[in-house]
């Protein structure tokens, strides 16, 4: 059962020292009783008040780190069913299997595009997380000779390391050493070798389920074992089954705090169909109904990106509006003559503002005022995009040295502030561009600095 925030605070010291980033006793235990803070961040909290309070505020499904350092990869952790009733908090990983089984080719094929397929949008770096190893043949030596390709010719793949065999597991895991991969997995036949690997080496490890029934059952048996970190493959290999049995996990986790399915998801879009569009399709389904990871056959970009920006989408915490960071953005490779525009930080009017300029093919200085999210005019009613606030922006971000011209484009909705924008930047011509971004890139072609 959840604690409230005063209960929490009665377990700490109250002397309201700061060192947790926050200034009071009261403010960092209403901060862990709404799961936006740790406990441990509290330098000061006693070991057994540490296993209360985790115990208690930990999200009903487990969150489970893979990996090390900046790559490391974060699944679970999640508080609700819904996406609109707070957010969702990790986003799903995105696999690709590579097996024993295959060419040199293409092994090499699937980790070169692992490398490779990275698009940075929003000041987000979009990638695929894991790469999934899989023992087909049975084979400790081929097996650990795939592992340890992939750890060389991927410095941030983290694994999820694939055999019915505990040995094989544990040659793996050697190999990977503070890399943490997934052990995957434990089933009803090797259940207490896979729990002593388990606790042996300290890592994760996915349960192997025949059925949601033998997932359960399995699950159950790890957890009397003293495992924590868990996660679930309940064996589903159709659409149909493998988003029932999401669906049921996460409320039975969620609504009923059953212990058993309360752990990440791992599920295998690549194994549920031969056609690469449906299984794009079949795993854009897993993100969006919660799955922890989704492992596919192989990475494209045509099929990836759209998980992409699905996963970006979902993922996003909706009670919060989308921002871009405040900064110069160059398109097209700008020079000391191009144009200057200015717009707000809502991210979907950077999309639209960048996307045009960039087809312009323009090269154009593209400054993003940081208006907390809101858009172009309704920030400027709030008083986040005035002329003041414009003018300290131009003046601190550096672009009087980036361009030998001083004209600066603003968004045609803002006509009103043209004039108190040139009290406030007196060496500044100030032009009033299009109202619609879709107008930009005509102008542009057509723009010169003023005279
Ligand atoms: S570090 Fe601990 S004692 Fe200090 S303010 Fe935070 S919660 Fe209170």
């Amino acid at each position: 059962m959840a604690l409230t925030g005063i209960q929490i605070l009665k377990m700490l010291p109250k002397t309201n020292c700061g060192e947790c980033g926050i200034p009071t006793c009261l403010a960092f235990a209403m901060k862990v009783a709404a799961g936006q803070s740790e406990i441990g961040e509290c330098p000061y909290v006693s070991d057994e008040a540490k296993e209360t309070i985790g115990e208690a505020s930990a999200p009903p499904i487990r969150t489970i780190k893979v990996g090390a350092g900046d790559s490391a990869f974060t699944m679970g952790g999640e508080t609700c069913q819904f996406r609109h009733e707070k957010r969702f908090e990790n986003p799903t990983g995105i696999a690709v299997l590579i097996s024993t089984e295959m060419s040199d080719s293409d092994i090499d094929g699937r980790i070169a595009r692992f490398n490779d397929l990275r698009i940075e949008r929003v000041g987000v770096l979009m990638k695929a997380d894991l790469i999934a190893v899989k023992d087909a043949k049975n084979d400790e030596a081929s097996f650990t000779g795939l592992v340890q390709n992939v750890l060389d010719k991927s410095d941030d793949a983290n694994l999820i390391l694939i055999s019915d065999n505990d040995k094989t597991l544990a040659a793996g895991a050697k190999l990977c050493g503070d890399r943490r991969p997934i052990l995957f997995g434990a089933n009803n036949g090797n259940t207490d070798a896979m729990a002593a690997l388990a606790k042996d080496t300290g890592l994760p490890l996915a349960v192997k389920g025949e059925n949601l029934d033998d997932a359960i059952a399995v699950s159950e048996k790890l957890i009397e074992a003293g495992l924590k970190d868990l996660a679930v493959d309940t064996g589903a290999r159709t659409i149909k089954a493998a988003f029932e049995d999401n669906v049921v996990a996460r409320r039975a986790s969620v609504n009923k705090k059953y212990k058993p399915l309360g752990f990440p998801t791992i599920t295998f879009p690549c194994e549920m169909t031969g056609d690469p569009l449906m299984e794009t399709m079949i795993a854009s389904v897993m993100i969006a109904k919660y799955a922890g990871v989704v492992v596919l056959s192989d990475l494209q970009g045509d099929t990836l990106f759209p998980l992409f920006l699905e996963r970006l989408n979902i993922f996003t915490d909706p009670q919060r509006p989308m921002v871009v960071k405040e900064d110069i953005y160059p398109i097209n490779g700008p020079d000391e003559n191009s144009p200057v525009i200015i717009t707000c930080n809502f991210s979907l009017t950077y999309f639209i503002v960048s996307g045009e300029v960039e087809g312009s093919k323009v090269p154009s200085w593209l400054l993003i005022k940081d208006t907390e999210g809101l858009s172009v005019l309704t920030a400027w009613a709030a008083g986040k995009f005035g002329a003041d606030l414009i003018a300290q922006f131009i003046k601190k971000n550096g672009i009087e040295e980036k361009v030998k011209h001083r004209e600066l484009i603003i968004p045609g909705y803002l006509a009103t502030i043209k004039g108190e924008l040139e009290e406030e930047l007196p060496d500044w011509t100030i032009t009033i561009g299009p109202r619609e971004a879709g107008h930009l890139p005509s102008y542009l072609k057509e723009w010169k600095p003023a005279a």
